[in-house]
């Protein structure tokens, strides 16, 4: 039986169920170890921090040390560099920034985001990443100055960020992970485009942006308690797919398959297999309803990447002014963040950067041939570094992949007997020698984690940029 999210206390002691296959090799005890380091208190401390700041607002001021967002983000930078100091110079931070103007950046702005870049042993161009948002609000989308903690949105994220990057850069692994702490949410995803733009000029792999934002709260608007459940939230079809793309999607049925997608099936499996009384909610959506983040930018330029969220939002904590209305305390507050929940969300991503950045990156050009015959056979491109791959299957109405046969060594080819090709979804994972396992990768280009590049000039920005349009004859 699947746990349910209970009123009240209730939900506090329900465990989340083992599924009998995931798709995973066997426990890593290099992860359980990784899990088991990261600490509810530093995360409390660190959003402690953040929220010190005063505001954090993207407008706020830059110049002081002790308040506004420049002092944040520079705190931010500092706690890189102590982690890179303690690791050997394991952390490159780097603070990418464009300046934007609109609706909601009456001023030209610059929009810095904070990187701290752990360079992959062996596959240094390929990138895994977290990300968090800095960068607060209160009821006035405007009001820069107004005490804007942002202590779930996303002080949560930002905290969980820090401390992923604390406990990971003490490892080294084949893969590059980046932590990524960004601003210029609130007002239009801006920091999400700065990263964006920024793993394109750099020309990183992304494999994953795990996008932590709201991930800390509890207490859900509707009464309900949930510490037990976190929502991760993935596309079906990919953002920029070009409409032969489509036609190749839709006429193979594959709307559920998306790297992204799979992205949120290697979580919830990594949930399962590693953490005690937190399961992975799969939504199959790229975010709530009509709203969005950051990682939406990271899609966008072709990158899978996913959103996770705490399972039950309460709204009179977010983006409010600070206040009591009706014996309701409205605002953002330290007190509506849960560390020991905090910690949970964080677990299940420090074991999915170390999954993904130990692992080899996941097949690609999967495709399948088997119509009108008994049998299918399932066909990839060979990864640099994988000692095996395993193919996985799945009834075509069920969420997660049930079925797998591993082929060792240079295999780029499995015939499945008696599978009929009409009644099944396929994927291929691939494996180092040391059993870590990347996620599924679905066929073709729409289940490819390869990036799928917007076709022609990427589309113009809603809010376009802040220098003046030439006069013409000039
Ligand atoms: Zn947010």
């Amino acid at each position: 039986m699947k746990p349910i999210a209970l009123g009240l206390a209730a939900a506090l002691v329900v465990a989340a169920p083992v599924r009998a296959e995931v798709p995973l090799a066997g426990e890593q005890p290099l992860i359980k170890a990784l899990v088991a380091e990261v600490s509810a208190e530093r995360l409390e401390d660190t959003d402690t921090r953040l929220v010190g700041f005063g505001t954090r607002h993207t407008l706020s001021e830059t110049a002081s040390d002790t308040h506004g967002i420049g002092a944040a983000r520079r705190w931010v930078a500092s706690q890189f560099q102590a982690m890179s100091e303690a690791c050997g110079g394991c952390l490159q931070i780097q603070t990418p920034s464009q300046t934007f103007t609109g609706s909601r950046i009456p001023t030209p702005t610059a929009v810095m985001d904070v990187l701290a870049i752990q360079r992959g042993t062996t596959d240094p161009d390929r990138v895994v990443i977290i990300s968090g948002h800095i960068d607060t609000r209160v009821s006035d989308i405007l009001d820069a100055k107004s005490p804007a903690p942002g202590a779930n949105d996303d002080g949560s994220g930002t905290s969980a960020v820090i401390e992923a990057a604390r406990v990971l850069s003490k490892q080294r692994f084949p893969a590059t992970i980046v932590y990524a702490v960004l601003s210029g949410e609130e007002q239009g995803l801006f920091g999400g485009k700065v990263l964006a733009d920024y793993a394109v000029q750099q020309g990183w792999k992304v494999e994953a942006d795990l996008n932590n934002d709201i991930v800390g709260n509890i207490h859900g608007i509707g009464g309900v308690i949930d510490n037990t459940h976190v929502r991760v939230f993935s596309e079906g079809a990919r953002t920029n797919e070009s409409p032969e793309q489509a036609r190749a999607r839709q006429s193979a049925g594959e709307e559920l398959d998306s790297p992204s997608r799979n992205l949120a099936r290697f979580m919830q499996a990594l949930g399962e297999r590693y953490l005690l009384n937190l399961e992975v909610k799969l939504i199959y959506r790229p975010d709530r309803f009509r709203r969005g983040g950051d990682h939406l930018e990271m899609l966008k330029q072709g990158f899978p990447a996913v959103r996770v969220t705490e399972a039950a939002e309460n709204y009179t904590r977010q983006h409010q002014d600070i206040r009591v209305e009706n014996g309701i305390r409205y605002g953002d507050r330290l007190e509506g963040v849960d560390f020991a929940y905090l910690a949970q969300v964080t677990r299940l991503n420090v074991a999915t950067l170390a999954a993904l950045a130990a692992a080899p990156a996941p097949p690609s050009e999967v495709d399948l041939q088997g119509a009108v015959s008994p049998d299918t056979t399932v066909k990839w491109r060979p990864v640099p570094g994988a000692a095996a791959y395993r193919v996985w299957w799945r009834d075509t109405t069920e969420p997660q992949w049930r079925y797998s046969r591993p082929f060792l060594g240079a295999a780029h080819e499995a015939t499945l007997a008696g599978v009929n090709i009409d009644d099944w979804f396929f994927g291929v994972s691939s494996l180092s020698a040391d059993g870590f396992e990347s996620p599924v990768a679905a066929i073709g280009a729409s289940g490819s984690f390869e990036r799928l590049a917007p076709a022609g000039p990427p589309a113009p920005f809603a809010i376009p940029p802040a220098a003046p349009m030439p006069k013409p004859g000039r």
